[in-house]
């Protein structure tokens, strides 16, 4: 079965023309997909006999809502949607002053083995297709009657080992017809493969790069982010200097603040030190605490102090509002639990 969702009007057309079908069918059947049709039979401008085709050799991708967590304090709602064959993943619903912003997954489980991550504990199943990523979004849209304006790719997954697929998607959240979602308005977030990196830079997007940094210096990293043994942090940041300089978007670095691991004032100014001048900002998130690591959040004071020395170096950092504290269960969590208990 062929995922026609996550094909590109050329590869429609090709694909409608090899059945014999006239090329503008493609468009009309597009249109349909782009509007979140879930269902061939909605497409009423198509011939009977075309509708019977694709339903026999494509499928529609939708993410079904399996468990819908919502928080009690503000519209934070969080979801585990699942996929044809089964598969999970999580994605959180919040509301900003500015508008709804959508936090989806990118991968069904993780490669990269950070660990304090609990979807880089339950190890990879396997990449989420374009159509997937963006049947998230959807179907969290539909859930509560709202429009999505902002996309976080900071869910379960490494987006960036996940190329081809993001970017596909990337390009079909864009589409004016359907999501329309401006490239200013979606984030990606990477563990922090250099190549990859690069090769983003590259195509010249408007997208915002968020960066897992989690440390200030290599030995730390690599104790906690596997991927930082083939990526050394300053090519790391020499990537995101050129990501600026190719893009002009301002990187945001991410940075959990973790109990007596990397959290002391000689950290905040290593990282200070490292970050100066550098067009960025940091994102100084408590640590989620994650079951069977043994992490801990640092505390209040230790969160401001390290900002505050952060601030030294003329480096902007936030202590990042929590939403949804009370399902606030990090990205993972909730598929894990449920794997635990027997289920999907
Ligand atoms: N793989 C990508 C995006 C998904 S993870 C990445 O690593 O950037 C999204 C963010 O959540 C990352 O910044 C990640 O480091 C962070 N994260 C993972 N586990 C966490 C935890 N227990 N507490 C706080 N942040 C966590
Ligand atoms: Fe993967 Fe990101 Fe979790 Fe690391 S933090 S294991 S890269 S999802």
């Amino acid at each position: 079965m062929t995922d026609i969702k996550s094909m590109t009007l050329e590869e429609l057309q090709q694909w409608v023309t090899k059945q014999g079908w006239p090329k503008f069918r493609a468009a009309q059947i597009r249109d349909w997909l782009l509007k979140g049709a879930a269902d061939f039979d909605e497409m009423r401008n198509l011939p009977a006999e075309l509708r019977a085709r694709l339903k026999t050799s494509c499928y529609i991708s939708v993410a079904n809502i399996e468990k819908k967590l919502v928080s009690r304090y503000d519209k934070t709602v969080k979801y585990l949607f699942s996929f044809r064959d089964g598969e999970c993943v999580e994605s959180v619903l919040m509301n900003y002053h500015h508008g709804w912003s959508v936090c989806v997954s990118t991968q069904v489980g993780c490669k990269m083995g950070c660990t304090f991550c609990a979807t880089g504990k339950s190890g990879f199943s396997r990449d989420l297709t374009p159509s997937e990523i963006l049947a998230q979004i959807e179907a969290a849209q539909r859930d509560q009657n709202i429009r999505i304006s902002n996309v976080v790719l900071m869910g379960m997954g490494e987006p960036l080992d996940n190329f081809d697929n993001v970017l596909r998607f990337l390009e079909l959240a864009g589409d004016e017809k359907g999501l329309n979602i401006g490239m200013r308005h979606i984030t990606l977030s990477t563990c922090g493969i250099v190549p990859k990196i690069r090769e983003l830079a590259k195509r010249r997007l408007q997208i915002n790069l968020a960066v897992s940094l989690h440390a200030p210096n290599d030995e730390i990293r690599r104790q906690t982010m596997p991927v930082a043994k083939a990526y050394p942090m300053d090519e790391l940041l020499a990537a995101c200097r050129d990501y600026f300089a190719a893009t002009g978007r301002r990187v945001t670095f991410e940075y959990a603040l973790i109990r007596g691991v990397n959290d002391s004032d000689a950290q905040a100014r290593e990282l200070g030190q490292r970050l100066k001048g550098l067009h960025s900002h940091v994102n100084l998130i408590p640590v989620n605490t994650v079951e069977g690591t043994g992490y801990q959040k640092s505390n209040v004071q230790r969160q401001q102090s390290f900002a505050d020395i952060l601030a030294g170096y003329g480096v902007t950092a936030t202590v990042r509002r929590t939403l949804g504290s009370d399902i606030n269960a990090s990205c993972g969590q909730l598929r894990r639990k449920s794997i635990n208990e027997g289920g999907k």
